[in-house]
């Protein structure tokens, strides 16, 4: 006999065992329609005599994989998850859950909540609500501490980390794992054994062994935070966690789910979840590019040429080698190419000795890998990245040879920071087959790829290139041409204003300090001092950067910066940077005087930030204020539990922004005086 109790869930007794099968793809996300139905299960299971055990599952690809979070803005309707969760466990039938693909979030609560669990090998558990600000919220931060003790609890849900099913069992998460193709059939023998049985059923809200074990141990939670304490900073969600854990080992189960929601609500309506939830669709939405779709022609890329062997040329050829498309790269000297090939075996091997690759990962990919100084060579391959010296007359050369050196229908890319992609375009007689594609540094790291889409660049080259980047697990946000596209037209006010607060008068650790307490991982000035003082360009005709530079103080990869550093890198400020300095305040005549508190730093250095983001968006260089935001997290580390910078600025509030850049005496852009007129967001 088989019921369709909603929209996604049905139910099929047979032999005594109730299958409710959950079919809400792609994820089977517990929106209200599985919610509805799995009550509606639950109340036949309860009231109907034949069926004596059940078995909870999924059709598709997993069990499922959390809420179905666009709820969570549109407002959650009864039934509740986690009064589904209670009804289910407190069934006087066993009921076994049949976990396979990804148990997460709510879903694995659901499964917390059934009496047994089994999980098909290749199944993955994990309870990631932190990653969006939250703390699993239908009873997951009480059962699963009852469960497998409040150690492992914590350092899934603080972590966000989903466990392998053969972990899962060692912890006790899971009962029994089998293989993938005996899930069912084994979940509904257990079920039929179970019903057999008499005594109480296993409900993980009445265990009591763990708790009993961690109440004794006084410090836990103290070590926890002290051995974790990477993954508390700047974020609120896992201290929520940890409280609602400490509950859970102190408190009975239903005065500790009474803490767990308290917790949650307040973890719901804070800023930082809403920047985190902002920052999870935006993800989302970067690779839509309207009038690309489905019906767009993609150009199929079998094998890529990078031409330059540098800082760049070489992550970005391993990209490439790392998905198993080969790579010609070309160099103008046998040096550069050995040096650069070199350079390259050295970050495989350095993986393969953190066991991340094996020996024969390194020589599969360095395999794919063949070098050349003749750009003949690439006569045959798909696409072309260029990643040459930073200049519009190599570029030229470049381009041009390339164009009667490839094949028709060739894409060429170029990885250019600041050179306008459309005059490059102009070198060859295909521009519509020329593109951007911008990587940042390490290339082989670093998640970002920015899509230059040039004003003769086809929909078939766009669409290839936003394809490719999820190809080479990087995230793509198209902009448009301008100086410095998107991620580095946005950050460049951020660093000039480091340099004016610098020679105004508030010393250079607490410009630091100030930005590492907002949430960067380094203030702006240490910044330069990693990227290299050589590498960007002040303005003005004597700067603290060009100073040091002509003492051939370059930052970390040479004598030092604005900071000397000890072997550990670690950076105290340098008497030379301080000399320099001086100098320049005196030949600009700067008093040096004004020494700005943490929050006026972060204003002063954000506030020109959120106006170019501003001008970003109204010169149509970005699509949306979203992209902005994943360009400046997943290029400059931009925390993002601030949302980035438009979606900060939302929430910090865009007429408190407008006041304070004309404080600064820097013009509002046009579409922030708008937007703060009228009360709107970017976001
Ligand atoms: P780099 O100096 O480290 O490497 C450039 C390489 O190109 C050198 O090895 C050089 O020998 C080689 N080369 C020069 N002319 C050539 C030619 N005609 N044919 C073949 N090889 C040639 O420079 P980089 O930092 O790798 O930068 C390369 C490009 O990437 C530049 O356009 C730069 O703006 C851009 N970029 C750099 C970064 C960064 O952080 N370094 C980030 C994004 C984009």
């Amino acid at each position: 006999m088989s019921v369709t109790l909603s929209d996604t869930v049905s139910l099929t007794v047979d032999n005594g065992i109730a299958v409710v099968a959950i079919d809400n793809p792609p994820v089977n996300a517990l929106g209200l329609s599985v919610r509805e139905g799995l009550v509606a299960a639950a109340d036949k299971i309860g009231s109907d005599t034949d069926i004596k055990a059940a078995v909870i599952t999924a059709k598709g690809r997993t069990f499922p994989a959390g809420a179905d979070i666009a709820e969570f803005d549109t407002g959650i309707t009864d039934p509740w998850l986690p009064a589904v969760i209670d009804q289910i466990e407190a069934l006087e039938k066993p009921v076994v859950a049949a976990i396979f693909g990804t148990a997460l979030g709510g879903g694995l609560e659901l499964a917390l909540g059934c009496h047994y669990r089994v999980a098909a090998a290749s199944a993955r558990m994990g309870l990631p609500e932190v990653k969006l600000g939250l703390l699993p919220g239908a009873g997951g931060t009480q059962r699963l501490p009852r469960l497998v003790g409040a150690e492992a609890a914590l350092n899934m849900m603080v972590s966000g980390k989903p466990v392998k099913a053969a972990l899962a069992e060692k912890m006790g998460l899971v009962d029994k794992v089998v293989a993938d193709d005996a899930l069912l059939a084994e979940a509904v023998q257990l079920a039929a054994a179970m019903m057999a049985k008499d005594g109480p059923l296993p409900r993980v809200s009445e265990m009591t062994e763990w708790t009993e074990k961690d109440a004794a141990d006084a410090d836990l939670f103290d070590r926890f935070k002290a051995e974790h304490g990477r993954l508390f900073r700047g974020v609120i969600a896992p201290d929520m966690i940890l409280d609602s854990v400490k509950s859970a080992v102190a408190l009975p189960f239903k005065k500790g789910l009474e803490a767990e929601n308290a917790n949650f609500m307040k973890l719901f309506t804070s800023d930082q979840s809403k920047a985190l939830r902002h920052i999870f669709f935006a993800m989302r939405e970067t690779s839509k590019v309207p009038g690309i779709g489905k019906e767009t022609p993609l150009i199929d890329v079998k094998s890529v040429g990078v031409i330059g062997a540098g800082t760049m040329g070489g992550g970005i050829a391993m990209n490439f080698a790392n998905i198993g498309i080969p790579v010609k790269i070309i160099e103008v000297k046998a040096e550069a190419l050995e040096r650069g090939l070199g350079v390259i075996r050295k970050n495989y091997e350095n993986t393969a000795k953190k066991g991340r690759l094996t020996a024969e990962d390194v020589e599969t990919r360095m395999g794919l890998l063949t070098g050349s100084l003749d750009m003949e060579d690439l006569a045959d391959v798909d696409l072309v990245i260029e990643a040459v010296f930073e200049s519009m007359e190599i570029k030229e050369k470049v381009f041009s040879r390339l164009d009667k050196i490839c094949k028709p229908g060739a894409i060429l890319a170029s990885n250019t920071s600041f050179l306008d992609i459309d005059h490059i375009a102009t070198f060859t007689s295909r521009p519509e087959m020329v593109l951007g594609l911008h990587f940042f540094s390490p290339a082989n790291v670093m998640p970002l790829l920015e899509v230059v889409r040039g004003e003769k660049s086809s929909d078939s080259v766009i669409a290839t290139g936003m394809k490719l980047a999820g190809a080479i697990k990087k995230t793509p946000v198209l902009a448009r041409v301008c100086d410095g596209f998107i991620a580095n037209r946005l950050m460049f006010p951020y660093m000039v204003a480091s340099q004016e607060m610098l020679l105004a008068g508030t010393p250079m650790q607490m410009i630091d300090s100030a930005m590492r307490d907002y949430g960067f991982a380094m203030g702006p000035i240490a910044l330069l001092d990693l990227i290299g003082l050589d590498v960007i360009t002040f303005p003005g005709e004597m700067t603290m950067t060009g100073e040091l530079v002509a003492q051939e103080r370059r930052g970390q990869k040479l004598n030092g910066g604005f900071y000397d550093y000890d072997e550990k890198r670690k950076g105290t400020p340098a008497p030379a940077a301080l000399d320099i300095i001086d100098k320049v305040r005196k030949h600009r005549d700067i008093a040096g005087d004004r020494k700005l508190t943490p929050d006026q730093v972060v204003a002063g250095l954000l506030y020109p930030v959120i106006n170019e983001g501003a001008k970003i968006l109204e010169e149509g260089i970005a699509l949306r204020a979203g992209d902005i935001d994943v360009a400046a997290i997943l290029g400059y580390n931009w925390p993002a539990y601030q949302g980035g910078p438009m979606c900060w600025a939302d929430i910090h509030g865009l007429p408190k922004i407008v006041a304070g850049l004309e404080a600064m005496g820097l013009e509002p852009a046009a579409l922030l005086k708008k937007l703060a007129s009228e009360g709107g967001s970017f976001t």
